[in-house]
């Protein structure tokens, strides 16, 4: 079954099964190249990274790629297809860091198609980390982004409308297709809204060098201004070339409250295993929300050094996509920590 459905995913990647990399690495107990990004919009934003990855690219060139296919599908709560703020503005956050601690993000972005890109000029043509709203748009057309038409996308719209009736900000847990399912089903509410969601992806290259990246449109109806933790360096995204790298998702103010992904590659950097360091991220916010951490979800994913990976979250629904080896492509089921909330509970 396993070797079927590598043989099916190596088809969809176009890609022959013993690459370059893979003869390379078979000597190494390190596993790399290896890249994995959050929800199953990770498998497509996969495909866009290992592009680079398996032909010898550099993360950070991957990192971008990657997450750009996701921008561009414009079929979640990522890009400008995505849910607006409450003015009905769709607003973008992302963020980028490479092997030697540089770093760049954009938060508050409007019309830009790929926040991602810009958030790479902030890091590479700035002496600043983080540009927002008015003066990030700026910078982005100055180095030559088109400014997109402010129009909603036909779901986003829909779901813009359905929101206004009631007009309350209530986060809605995610929950996602699991393993198994192959056809691409992007999530969405009963009221046909989308949910919140968000891209974050995290890959170690050829020469074991690491680099993530974050993109979002931030929670659905959002107050407007309002900065969720995925443009925030530490917070939705944080990477140590020594140790590892990691990502957040979900609600973005307590993964803010805890320097989510910083604390992640912190308990790696004492040797906790990435899973089991995304768990005790997850146990921390949780032990703070106390009860309240039932209304939320977190999730986190993680590799170090070695190329192990993991995730963790705060309750069932979360997924995220592995990428390494013969071209094998996953969607791995988070665990979880919170037992499932009784079905009308
Ligand atoms: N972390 C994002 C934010 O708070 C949302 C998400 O990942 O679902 O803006």
């Amino acid at each position: 079954m396993l070797h079927r459905r590598r043989f099916l995913q190596m088809g969809s990647l176009g890609l022959t099964s013993f690459s370059f990399l893979s003869f390379k690495n078979a000597a190494s107990a390190i596993r790399k190249p290896i890249v994995i990004s959050t929800w199953d919009a990770g498998i497509n934003a996969n495909k866009g990274a290992w592009k680079v990855l398996r032909s010898g690219g550099r993360a950070l060139d991957a990192v971008e790629q990657g997450v750009m296919v996701t921008e561009a599908e414009q079929s979640c709560c990522v890009g400008l297809g995505a849910n607006p703020d409450r003015e009905g503005i769709v607003t973008l956050d992302a963020c980028i860091m490479d092997e030697y601690f540089n770093c760049g993000g954009v938060a508050a972005l409007e019309r830009i198609k790929h926040p991602i890109s810009v958030a790479r000029r902030v890091m590479e043509k700035t002496p600043h980390v983080l540009l927002v709203g008015e003066g990030a748009q700026q910078f982005a057309v100055a180095e030559g982004f088109p400014l997109e038409e402010q129009k909603l996308s036909e779901d986003a719209e829909k779901s813009y409308k359905e929101w206004l009736k009631k007009s309350e900000y209530k986060p809605i847990i995610n929950v996602e297709r699991s393993k198994g399912q192959n056809a691409f089903v992007p999530n969405k509410l009963p009221n046909g809204a989308w949910n919140h969601d968000t891209i974050g992806m995290v890959a170690m290259d050829a020469d074991g060098n690491l680099s993530g990246s974050c993109t979002t449109s931030g929670m659905g109806f959002k107050m407007r201004g309002r900065v969720g933790d995925s443009p925030i360096i530490g917070a939705g995204l944080y990477v140590d070339n020594e140790v590892g790298a990691a990502t957040a998702t979900g609600q973005g103010e307590d993964v803010i409250r805890i320097a989510g992904s910083h604390l992640v590659v912190e308990f790696m950097r004492q040797g906790i295993a990435p899973e089991a360091a995304c768990k005790k991220a997850v146990e921390r916010i949780i032990k703070i929300k106390g009860e309240k951490a039932k209304e939320i979800q977190v999730g986190f994913i993680a590799i170090n050094k070695q190329g192990e990976y993991g995730g963790y979250c705060i309750q069932k629904g979360f997924n995220f996509a592995v990428c390494y080896g013969d071209d094998h492509n996953e969607l791995i089921d988070g665990k979880y920590i919170l037992p499932p909330t009784p079905k009308g509970g």
